[in-house]
């Protein structure tokens, strides 16, 4: 087993996350880093910020792996003294190399989307845009059992990295259900193919009041399904690490490559504490099966 270089790295995820299935508007790939550098670390992270940096540094790691794109929407100045500047700065000095992959690694098998839906307790799923495809963003499959709402609410957040916000979830508690649809990250542009998937649940994050609200309208009038869990979307896509870091470290092994692969520990969702209206008298939900929780 030798040591690779940081292009033999790059070459491997990109076999495996080819950057040719990346959305047009994203910007996965090779961020920084000398490409004849040998990597023997490598740390794998949602968020390329200061504090995934420094654990990188921290850990002597020469190749950060994010999820989210640093520089997703172009950059014309990074001085150390601004946000993203001291990111790359921190990495640069530190030695450590950066790559992202983004919407390539949603979209392939064994993509963010897969982690989540496993962790959902569904064993075989597909993607949810491109139901004949192999690829393609989020994905839908059926729970071996019917479950509940709230149950399949509580198992989630039993294997969800603990974050502030927990879940908020929308629909009756005792609501059935089979058939899951999942996105990892922000995932209100599906709901048409939810929809035409037959979901009774949309597991996904940052769900905005206008497309929830509209999507639970819709979904009263066909019956009550799909309901919605919405998590943080930090840890719906932290699951993906642990699957990310396996499936890079075999396809290296299988090329005599020897590299030891660490997940984050950073917690990088951005919201550190929630009021909860306890004592507040909730209003009747509208949802006239709903659960109850206010509106
Ligand atoms: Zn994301």
């Amino acid at each position: 087993m030798t040591t690779p270089s940081l292009n033999d790295v790059v070459e491997a995820a990109h076999e495996l996350w080819p950057v040719s299935l990346a959305q047009d508007w994203d910007a996965s790939g090779l961020v920084s880093g000398h490409p004849d550098a040998p990597v023997d670390r490598v740390l794998f992270a949602v968020d390329a910020v200061q504090g995934t940096a420094r654990e990188a540094i921290d850990a002597e790691c020469q190749l950060l792996i994010t999820h989210h794109p640093l520089l997703m929407r172009g950059a014309s100045f990074l001085p150390s003294s601004n946000d993203k500047g001291r990111v790359l700065h921190t990495l640069i000095e530190g030695g450590c190399g950066l790559l992202a992959s983004h919407t390539n690694a949603d979209s392939m098998l064994g993509g963010v989307s897969d982690a989540l839906i496993e962790a959902c307790g569904v064993e075989s799923a597909r993607p949810l845009g491109d139901p004949e495809g192999e690829t393609g963003i989020g994905r839908v499959g059926d729970l071996p059992h019917e479950t509940t709402l709230g149950d399949l609410a509580r198992r989630l957040a039993s294997v969800l990295v603990p974050t502030a916000g927990g879940l908020r979830v929308a629909g009756p508690k005792d609501g059935t259900v089979r058939r899951v649809a999942v996105c990892g990250g922000a995932g209100d542009s599906l709901f048409d193919e939810v929809r035409h998937a037959g979901a009774d649940v949309y597991v996904t994050a940052d769900l905005r009041h206008h497309p929830a609200s509209e999507a639970r309208e819709r979904a009263l009038i066909d019956g009550g399904a799909p309901y919605l869990i919405d998590c943080s979307h930090f840890a719906s896509e932290e699951l993906w690490l642990a699957h990310g870091a396996r499936m890079l470290q075999e396809n290296l092994a299988g090329k005599g490559f020897e590299v030891e692969i660490l997940l984050s520990s950073v917690n990088t969702d951005p919201w550190d504490f929630v009021i909860v209206p306890e004592d507040v008298p909730v209003s009747a939900s509208t949802d006239p099966e709903g659960s109850g929780y206010a509106r």
